[in-house]
Parts: structure tokens; C-alpha cells; sequence
């Protein structure tokens, strides 16, 4: 947090080996929002049990607004885990105007630093409210214990970035953007990026620097995408696969990995510095095969070939690369031939 200025909606940090032992202690009563795995990993290190504690159900609005109704009086809420846990707490904090507290315990997703809490509606992930932590609790061992796997997975909503921009360009070039064009945000989302990319070993290794670099990266973010009001700088066509994907399976994916794969495709079909991409996944250890999504490759035909089709029919999906560059048969068969499946 040191030398980030701007809006990174953290409110206070705690950050380091052994950052979340007598955690407890400095919350007065509070509930905790978690899940069965993180918390055995936790509850010891915290020094004062909570009053309560409410285990991810799962994400629906229904089963949250149930959870939250069974809160009693407390001062905090504490939230610990991954990104369900996170949200659940969040949303708890925004309800009842709770001081919120998180401490992931894996970096795959950011929703530890972003504002509005994930849930579901249907079929369909909807953000709402508005929480920041107080302080945000980075224990580097307590990631540790994550398989490394998913912390790295963190990597993928910033290395979108690389794509994401490119997508942005061409939407201000073809005067199609949403948004006001900012030159200024996108040098400074890349120069976010430029910086993870420089700690691809320590990533890789889990290393106290390499997974305070993830979560730099995501405050660096916010310094952009707060203030501007939307996200533009880090989703485009890589994460509009991911929907398309999502929606064709039914089933959900390691958010990263995905993104990963995304940024694989979507950099092939922009001309954007593919190997380059590619390489830096490499190199940091982030899965992104269909192999290790366990996607088919007849699956992963289907959705590239009905990707250009899928975006015109949401008005919700900004114009990316999608809308002026056609996906045909060839195309698919020479992006397929580069990955495992
Ligand atoms: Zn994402």
C-alpha cells in the first residue's frame, strides 16, 4: 500500500508474515463470513472468537438476505476466504453499515479490494452495494496455504489488462467507446501491468513480494477504475469468451485461469503481442490450457465460432475487438492447433 495514492478503497492495510494472528482481538464483537476450509486454517491464529459464524450457502439473494437476517448486534464483520466468503461479508457490512475487515486467504480474485459485493440473482452474477476494508489483512503465510495454483490465478484480472486496453483503443478509433477515452488510464493500467509482469518469478514462487504484487496491482487498479466509474481499463473481449463459455457449460470455472485463456485467444485474434502474452504465462505459471479448464476442444470450437454472434446479442457488453474482426472456421482451426487439450 506504501506508494499507491489514489482511490484504492482501502481504507487501512495490514500487511505481512503473521498479519492476521490477534486479528480477533482488535474487533470487538464480531461475525465472521467464511467457509469450512479458511476458517480451520484462521480461527486459531485470530486470539478471540467471533459470535458468530456463518458459513457461504451459496450466492443466490435469497439464501444471503436469509444469512443476514440472523446476524445479531455486533461491531464488525469479518470476512475470510476467497472471493464467496468476501462477497458475503461485504454485503453484510454494506446492509447493516458495519465496519467491514477482510482477510483472503487466496488471491484468485479481487473482491477483497473492489466495493460492491458479487451475488446471483438467477442465473446472472449481479454487483451490488458498497464496502471497503478496514483494514484489508494480507498474511502472507496464511496464503501460503492455498495451493500456489490459485494465487496465481490472481494474475489474470491484470494481465486482462493487456487485451482489455487494446479493446478500448479500438472501440475510441472506431468511435464506439461507452466512455470518455482516457490515454492517461490506459498508460497507467499498462504501467500496472509492466510492474506485475516484472515479478513473474516471485508470482510464481508465492514469494511475500510476489503476492503483495497482486495485490498492488488490484489497489493500482482501483486508482484507475474508481475515480472513471467503470472497469473498461481491465475487461473486454478476454472476459466476454468467459461469459460466452460459461453460459454454453453451466458450470464455473478458476476465474484467472479462464481469463488466461482469454487473453490467449483474444490477443491472437487483435494482433496484440500474442507471444508475448503467452510467454508471461508461462513464465508465471498461470493454467490457462483447455486441459486445464477441462473445456473440449468441440466446446471450445463451438463457443469461438458463435463469439462474434454472442456479443451483438447483449447490449450490456462493451465493442471490443469482437465487433469488427470476424472468427471464421480457419481462424479457429490455427488458434486451436496452439493449445492442449
Ligand atoms: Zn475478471
Amino acid at each position: 500500500m506504501i506508494g499507491i495514492s489514489g482511490q484504492t478503497n482501502v481504507l487501512s492495510s495490514r500487511f505481512g508474515r503473521g498479519a492476521a494472528d490477534g486479528l480477533g482481538k482488535d474487533l470487538g464483537s464480531f461475525v465472521v463470513a467464511t467457509m469450512e476450509v479458511p476458517w480451520g486454517l484462521v480461527k486459531e491464529r485470530l486470539g478471540a472468537d467471533p459470535t458468530q459464524v456463518l458459513m457461504v450457502e451459496n450466492m443466490q439473494l435469497e439464501t444471503i438476505e436469509r444469512q443476514l437476517e440472523s446476524v445479531g448486534e455486533v461491531d464488525t464483520v469479518l470476512g475470510v476466504g476467497g472471493g464467496q466468503a468476501i462477497d458475503l461479508a461485504k454485503y453484510i457490512a454494506w446492509k447493516r453499515q458495519l465496519p467491514l475487515v477482510t482477510l483472503p486467504t487466496v488471491l484468485s480474485v479481487d473482491a477483497f479490494v473492489t466495493p460492491a459485493a458479487g451475488i446471483r440473482r438467477g442465473h446472472r452474477v449481479d454487483y451490488v452495494g458498497e464496502s471497503s476494508p478496514n483494514p484489508l489483512v494480507i498474511d502472507y503465510d496464511v496464503l501460503r496455504t492455498a495451493p500456489p495454483e490459485l494465487n496465481i490465478a490472481g494474475v489474470g484480472d491484470l494481465l486482462s489488462i493487456h487485451t482489455a486496453c487494446f479493446d478500448w483503443e479500438l472501440a475510441h478509433m472506431a468511435g464506439a467507446s461507452e466512455y470518455p477515452f482516457s490515454q492517461r488510464d490506459v498508460d497507467a493500467a499498462r504501467q500496472i501491468l509492466s510492474a506485475v509482469m516484472s515479478q513473474a518469478v516471485a508470482i510464481r514462487e508465492c514469494t511475500d513480494e510476489g503476492l503483495q504484487a497482486i495485490v498492488d496491482g488490484y489497489m493500482r487498479v482501483n486508482t484507475i477504475c474508481l475515480p472513471a466509474g467503470h472497469y473498461r481499463v481491465e475487461e473486454g473481449s478476454e472476459h466476454y469468451l468467459f461469459y460466452e463459455l460459461e453460459e454454453r457449460l453451466q458450470r464455473p470455472f478458476i476465474h484467472g485461469w479462464i481469463v488466461g485463456l482469454g487473453v490467449h485467444l483474444l490477443s491472437r485474434l487483435q494482433g496484440n503481442q500474442h507471444e508475448e502474452a503467452v510467454a508471461f504465462m508461462e513464465e508465471v505459471g498461470l493454467p490457462h490450457q483447455p486441459s486445464d479448464l477441462e473445456i473440449r476442444k468441440e466446446d471450445l470450437r463451438a463457443s469461438l465460432l458463435a463469439l462474434n454472434d454472442y456479443i451483438r446479442s447483449r447490449s450490456d457488453l462493451w465493442y471490443t475487438v469482437l465487433n469488427e474482426r470476424e472468427i471464421n472456421q480457419a481462424w479457429v482451426d490455427d488458434a486451436l492447433g496452439t493449445l492442449s487439450f
